[in-house]
């Protein structure tokens, strides 16, 4: 007699295929690289067999990190007729980076050259398209040689794959979901890139699956695609369901799902982001020693050259330069924010525009705005353990790492309320809260809760009190890997 009870897949052996363009330690731009390296972590410490592919960038930061590393597979790809292009991929086994395996996918052509979206210039690399076309192709391959189960592709880089897979020919075809960590960036392309992908002009109509105000847009396509789609905060998600200006035109298309979007909150790796263990900061502390945080502040001080006034409280930022972050709103502020008891550290990269106006602060007021132009990881750490408070103003924030690393530095953030960032930072009522908030985005209001912020630091006990509860918050990746795996067996459902 047949077996009548339907065989159910057991969670702990679920086979995922996890597709990014960054993953750190190898590479890294921005919470995308974070992120795809904590959550598969996450991932495999519940039972689950991840397996990361990205591609190995020629200048990867991989030279300190020993590694094993053995090829998997080898071959050549078609993008368009003419052109035929070779790949390797090995994988890479450290369990001291990632508990599973890591397929780095080469190629000395797309990959091989400095920087991983940009020049050294700062400009888009011209064929990012055509780069990234090709990464997908390889995961395709991939996918033919393995027995993955579930790919999950995250943002534009990766999302033609849930679309390759839904109207191609794979023998087993996984599930497919796609993470949204920024809908900013949509993958748009003129129409001839098609050529490049063997996907045919059928998607290609006003209105169509992969044409969007008559460009090819891979978001779109991996959108409507994807078994299952989520962003990384709830917050996000119900701005990107609601606002045509958040979704960047992609609401409606998001609003048309089936499955409604999710919105799951990253989470942190509290073994890379924690005072107390935290390697690269001069002396670790707890919310039980919080006087230790002050040997920290005045090391950073120190090595940016600042006078100690404890006065004055230390506030910084550490980003990158783009116009999501708000950084036009403390355009028409220096006046204001130069007369007060305020010494800022700024760390980033990124458009002109904003590069110019913090090395401008920094010529105008040197005893009071230090600003380093770069990407300095190590650095990062020491900010966020000696600064007093943290400034992101943000026009829009998928989920935002930098708050949440600094609420367990008790480093008080103050944050525009959007996206994940409202998810994340609660405002101070003088007994609960973690942080300052403001709601609308305008120089006024974010100088309102900078004001409040300053008025609070000068009451020592409140300030503990409030370090102490940004302290005691817990975004640790538990929480939201189990959601993953939650729509990980709902789809193979
Ligand atoms: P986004 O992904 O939009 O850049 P997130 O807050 O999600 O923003 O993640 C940014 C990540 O990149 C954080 O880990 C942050 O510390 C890091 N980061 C950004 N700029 C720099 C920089 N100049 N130097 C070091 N780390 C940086």
């Amino acid at each position: 007699m047949p077996n009548m009870i339907p065989e159910i897949q057991p969670i702990s052996t679920i086979k995922v295929l996890f597709a990014t363009a960054e993953c750190a330690p190898f590479s890294k731009v921005g919470g995308l690289a974070d992120v795809s390296q904590a959550l598969p972590k996450a991932l495999i410490e519940m039972g689950t067999e991840v397996t990361i592919i990205t591609p190995h960038y020629g200048y990867a930061n991989d030279a300190g990190v020993k590694h094993e590393q053995h090829e998997v597979l080898s071959g050549s790809v078609n993008l368009g007729e003419h052109r035929k292009r070779n790949f390797r991929v090995v994988a890479v086994i450290n369990s001291e980076i990632f508990p599973g395996s890591i397929y780095l996918v080469e190629s000395a052509e797309y990959f091989g050259r400095k920087g991983i979206y940009e020049d050294e210039q700062g400009f888009p690399f011209w064929d990012n398209g055509e780069r990234y076309i090709f990464f997908q192709k390889v995961v395709l391959e991939v996918l033919k040689s393995g027995n993955f189960q579930v790919l999950h592709a995250n943002d534009h880089h990766t999302a033609l794959l849930p679309y390759y897979i839904k109207t191609g020919n794979l023998d087993s075809p996984p599930k497919t979901v796609l993470t949204i960590h920024n809908i900013g960036y949509q993958g748009n392309y003129s129409p001839d890139i098609l050529n490049l992908t063997d996907l045919g002009w059928g998607g290609f109509y006003p209105g169509g699956p992969i044409e969007f105000h008559g460009q090819v847009n891979f978001l779109k396509a991996g959108i409507l695609a994807a078994d299952a789609v989520t962003t990384v905060s709830p917050g996000y998600a119900a701005e990107l369901l609601a606002s045509p200006e958040i979704a960047f035109g992609l609401d409606g298309v998001l609003r048309s799902l089936q499955r409604p979007l999710s919105g799951i909150l990253n989470g942190v790796d509290y073994r890379i982001w924690s005072p107390e263990t935290d390697p690269s900061i001069p002396v670790n502390f707890d919310m039980e020693n919080l006087p230790k945080k002050g040997i920290n502040r005045s090391a950073l001080l120190e090595k940016i050259g600042l006078s100690n006034l404890p006065d004055h409280a230390v506030i910084g930022m550490i980003s990158r330069l783009v116009d999501s972050k708000g950084f036009e709103l403390l355009m028409p502020l220096e006046e204001e924010l130069m007369a007060l008891p305020l010494q800022w550290v700024i760390l980033g990269s990124g458009e002109h525009r904003f590069e110019e106006l913090f090395r401008g602060w920094a010529e105008r007021h040197p005893d009071k705005v230090i600003f380093f132009y770069g990407y300095q990881p190590d650095f990062s750490h020491l900010i966020e353990a000696g600064a007093d408070m943290f400034l992101m103003p943000s026009k829009y924030e998928a989920c935002g790492l930098n708050q949440i690393y600094s609420l367990r530095y008790g480093t008080i953030p103050i944050v525009r309320q959007t996206g994940g960032l409202g998810d994340t930072v609660h405002t101070w009522n003088g007994k609960s809260g973690t942080g300052f908030t403001f709601q609308i985005y305008s120089s006024f209001a974010l100088l309102q809760a900078v004001l409040q912020a300053l008025h609070v630091f000068k009451d020592k006990e409140a300030w503990q009190h409030l370090m102490r509860n940004a302290m005691s918050e817990d975004f640790s990746w538990e929480r939201s890997a189990n959601s993953y795996l939650k729509i990980y067996s709902d789809i193979l459902q």
